[in-house]
């Protein structure tokens, strides 16, 4: 089977097809970085993190680009209020760049701890004003964009009646677009209120500002990633992914800025995650159900009953189809720890089954093929662990007796955990990990005691104490260099 993924533009699933195999381009919309990372940046870190993963299982060179938004964001509109970075940066007393870069390396942190494997390139927004600036003279040149005192203005109703579509991502209306009342800033220099920046001219106040052609300014939020995909994948890439709470305006207006300055759509392929909910409401600072990942690692928010492991947040994440909606609640969490422990245990009992030659095969390759048509399907993480789950139902049997297993199907069994519990959904045994510093010490302690009885030529002991650690699992070789140990 080939793998399919559901495209949010042809609201359908196609067949993948890169443009130039085995190299894969993958542009995906990093954090804004003026706070700590929060259950919202979870699911897109690990959502696209699957898509890396599962391209590189399949033998593709994926070239992963994820950035980091260090200005000109500002949320909900690209074009209203004041920058969020400068803002912190104002009221800390600090450089815009030091709030940046320190939240730029707790998010890294943070997604390091959910074993989400860092993207190839992570371009930042201000380290790309050239291209961005390029960007805009492009689209001025085309004749779809405006200067309006300073600011360089889309022009949005020229480009959807010239034949474009603007909403053809998000599918909304034009005329509803065009009728919003709201009177923000800005509006007087636009031709229609849903025109959207492309370049702003700073106020005297705002520290983060670049010279260009038009005034002294910065970039509009949605022209960066325009500009770095285009940079490094080339202005045709192949998979362009993202929050569904990214599809309008932003994602809806990088199609538009590429449409003019290249004359074709960014991307093949738009893939979308699903929203977040905590215990069914819209997560939201002024709703107090805002939390952090830290927080959640820690359990000292408020609404939590305990500290949940970085490892059960990536396996609840996984339990849901990216494309469905999630609900965070202690319950629920609860139930993901159970159930990833009940797989990591069966994981760790692999290794203590003894195969029997004349024994019945056992289908474990119906599983793995399972879990590849699974994952060919879209992505589907949940139906791979239900098979996961059946997978450590016949290790328990095989473990208590009640069943056995063949060479080849214990091979199987190893590939099946191997590939899909730990490289493809990315889980790893926190327990092993966190333990593996400890267990270290103690094998030394115990080789030196060794040691000593041999240099008292007390053989039995040494012997006892090999012996000892063998039935632990612990392989230790004698050589003229030294002892040297394994975990069997
Ligand atoms: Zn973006």
């Amino acid at each position: 089977m080939e793998l399919q993924v559901y495209n949010t533009l042809t609201r359908k699933k196609e067949i993948f097809k890169p443009i130039n195999p085995p190299h894969v381009g993958m542009y995906v919309c990093g954090p804004t970085v003026y706070g700590d990372a929060h259950l919202g940046h979870a699911r897109p870190g690990i959502t696209f993190d699957i898509v890396f993963r599962y391209l590189k299982f399949l033998g593709y060179k994926v070239r992963y680009v994820r950035n980091i938004t260090d200005v000109g964001h500002l949320e909900n509109d690209a074009d209203e209020g004041e920058d969020k970075i400068a803002k912190k940066a104002r009221l800390e007393q600090v450089e815009p760049m030091e709030i940046a870069q320190f939240y730029t390396k707790r998010y890294l942190d943070a997604m390091d701890l959910l074993n989400v494997l860092r993207p190839s390139i992570q371009p930042s927004a201000s380290g790309h004003i050239i291209e961005q600036i390029d960007i805009v003279k492009k689209i001025l040149d085309a004749g779809y964009a405006y200067v309006s005192g300073g600011n360089v203005y889309f022009d949005v109703l020229k480009y959807h009646n010239d034949t474009h579509k603007y909403g053809i991502l998000s599918n909304r209306v034009i005329e509803d677009m065009l009728q919003t009342t709201r009177e923000l800033d800005g509006q007087k220099e636009k031709h229609n209120p849903a025109d959207f920046a492309l370049w702003k001219k700073a106020e005297p106040e705002h520290i983060m500002r670049w010279p260009s052609p038009w005034s002294d300014g910065f970039p509009g939020w949605h022209l960066e990633c325009t500009a770095m995909s285009a940079k490094y994948l080339g202005d045709k890439f192949d998979i362009h992914g993202g929050g569904l709470d990214l599809l309008f305006p932003h994602h809806e207006s990088e199609i538009a800025q590429s449409v003019c300055a290249f004359g074709h759509e960014p991307t093949n392929y738009w893939i979308h995650n699903n929203m977040i909910t905590i215990a069914g409401q819209k997560m939201g600072k002024s709703l107090g159900n805002f939390i952090t990942l830290e927080e959640l690692f820690n359990g000292t928010h408020k609404l939590l009953e305990k500290a949940y492991s970085p490892m059960t947040i990536r396996f609840f994440i996984l339990q849901a189809h990216y494309r469905s909606t999630l609900d965070f609640s202690n319950e629920a969490l609860t139930a993901a720890e159970k159930g990833l422990k009940r797989l990591l245990e069966a994981q760790r009992n692999i290794n203590n089954i003894t195969p029997s030659n004349n024994a019945a095969e056992l289908d474990i390759k119906a599983l793995i093929n399972n879990c590849k048509e699974a994952m060919d399907d879209d992505f589907n993480t949940p139906i791979v662990i239900s098979n996961l789950f059946e997978a450590a139902s016949i290790i328990n049997k095989i473990i208590d007796g009640k069943e056995k297993i063949n060479s080849e199907g214990l091979e199987d069994l190893k590939a099946l955990f191997n590939n899909y519990l730990v490289d493809i959904l990315g889980i790893k045994d926190e327990q092993t990990s966190n333990m593996m510093p400890t267990i270290e010490g103690l094998v030394k302690m115990i080789l030196d005691v060794r040691q000593e009885a041999r240099m008292n030529k007390d053989w039995a002991k040494s012997d006892q104490l090999r012996d000892k650690l063998a039935e632990i699992g612990v392989k230790i070789k004698d050589s003229k260099d030294g002892v040297s140990w394994s975990l069997d």
